[in-house]
């Protein structure tokens, strides 16, 4: 008999009862360091002071009022967010997927504005993820998401990460756009190269083409920028965002430029809870966090020290892991022994992550997490690493 909660998702055993800082205390009376953050998303940690205060503050006022009406929390959280990046305009909406929609539906109906109402393929990438409603798991690059769910949404051409021959020779006069995660993070956290992201810039503008970027993982901080993007020296045209933006709280949204948003006139898109008072209190206080004098640096600095730790990891324990890969605070462990083993071992030692595509180990701390704590981390990965390795080198020796 199927469960009253629909099974779509394969859980651990586990759940817990509250959270401070980058620890979550399970409901089996243990103490888990975290470093899952809820998949990249609790990025001021559990419990934050900021956080709490400004969600119960606006929830004994007005948590809802419907885009009726003008909503002051979410001009003032898309003030701020234009005055800190390439964009002129927010659209807000409520998660990944959402906001990835209504990146395309601006890019299309941009170009359609232009007098080419033709230019309406988006250009993909194989590994990526874009989200899980219809459109996004036509969108996304792997076959898998879209089985057994009747036709692929027609627009979206998928074409080999980092080469940028293979782009330039998928574009036709049918292209509208591009659409990349600057760093693919469900695939396994690979990064688009500099040049790459540079040269996708220069074939956009080559060809009238939007540049719309998918921050939904890498933005908002946690690659130590307040978008992965900014580490190529390039601007796009469109980014989306969701994941971090809330702190936790469900939020997603779209900047983009005039020449985009423009277009975007009443009637258009919409959405009944996008940018409520609650959320936009939410992210409001998140994001004023994270732009404070030094958080990012905290963030670069502790994700740099995170990185060399991981380092020596891999050259200790050559048997379990392959490689680092990532930036900031989004890291992946390669692994050579299956993540269905990895996983549970380092949960075992208390210590939470989350599998990634091509059995990587992905580790997206909350944001404020300390040096010590990445230490902590790490000294438990190597834990679980000293228990999974034993029965095999006493294997080798068996054989020997
Ligand atoms: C998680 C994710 C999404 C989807 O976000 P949801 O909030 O789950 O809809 C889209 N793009 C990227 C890069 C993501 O990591």
């Amino acid at each position: 008999m199927v469960s009253s909660i629909m099974p779509n998702y394969k859980r651990f055993d586990l759940a817990f009862t509250q959270g401070e800082g980058a620890w979550l205390f399970g409901t089996d009376g243990r103490r888990y360091l975290d470093f899952g953050a809820g998949i990249a998303v609790s990025s001021l940690g559990h419990d934050h002071p900021k956080l709490v205060k400004a969600i119960t503050d606006q929830a004994g006022k007005v948590m809802h009022v419907s885009n009726l009406y003008r909503i002051p929390q979410a001009e003032a959280l898309a003030d701020l967010l234009v005055e800190n990046s390439f964009a002129d305009s927010v659209l807000f909406c409520n998660s990944g997927a959402e906001a990835n929609e209504a990146l395309v539906k601006l890019i299309r109906r941009a170009q359609f504005k232009n007098g080419h109402p033709e230019r309406t393929r988006i250009i993909c990438f194989n590994g990526a993820f874009h989200g899980r409603t219809l459109a996004m798991i036509s969108a996304t690059g792997n076959p898998a998401y879209l089985e057994g769910f009747g036709p692929r949404v027609e627009g979206f051409d998928h074409v080999a990460f980092n080469d940028l021959e293979a782009v330039k020779a998928a574009i036709t006069p049918e292209t509208a756009g591009i659409l990349i995660e600057p760093i693919q993070g469900e695939s396994g956290i690979q990064s688009a190269t500099p040049e790459f992201l540079q040269g996708l810039r220069a074939l956009c503008n080559q060809h009238d083409l939007y540049l719309g970027i998918d921050e939904v993982q890498t933005g908002m901080g946690r690659t130590g920028t307040l978008f992965a993007y900014e580490a190529a020296g390039i601007e796009p045209d469109v980014v989306s965002v969701a994941k971090g933006i809330g702190g936790g709280f469900p939020l997603g949204a779209v900047l983009a430029r005039e020449k985009l948003a423009r277009h975007l006139t009443p009637g258009t898109h919409g959405s009944t809870y996008g940018g409520n008072p609650l959320a936009c209190a939410a992210g409001l206080a998140v994001v004023q966090e994270i732009l404070k004098p030094g958080f990012l640096e905290h963030v670069r600095k502790t994700g740099q020290s995170f990185g060399q730790m991981l380092e020596k990891l891999v050259e200790d324990y050559p048997d379990v892991f392959s490689e680092v890969r990532g930036r900031g605070l989004m890291r992946g462990l390669q692994c050579k022994i299956p993540i269905s083993e990895v996983l549970p071992a380092v949960m075992r030692e208390g210590l939470l992550a989350v599998g990634a595509g091509g059995n990587v180990l992905r580790l997206v701390p909350p944001l404020i997490v300390s040096r010590a704590e990445c230490q902590e981390a790490v000294n438990r990965i190597g834990a679980a690493c000293e228990k999974l390795t034993q029965p095999l080198s006493q294997n080798q020796e068996d054989r020997v």
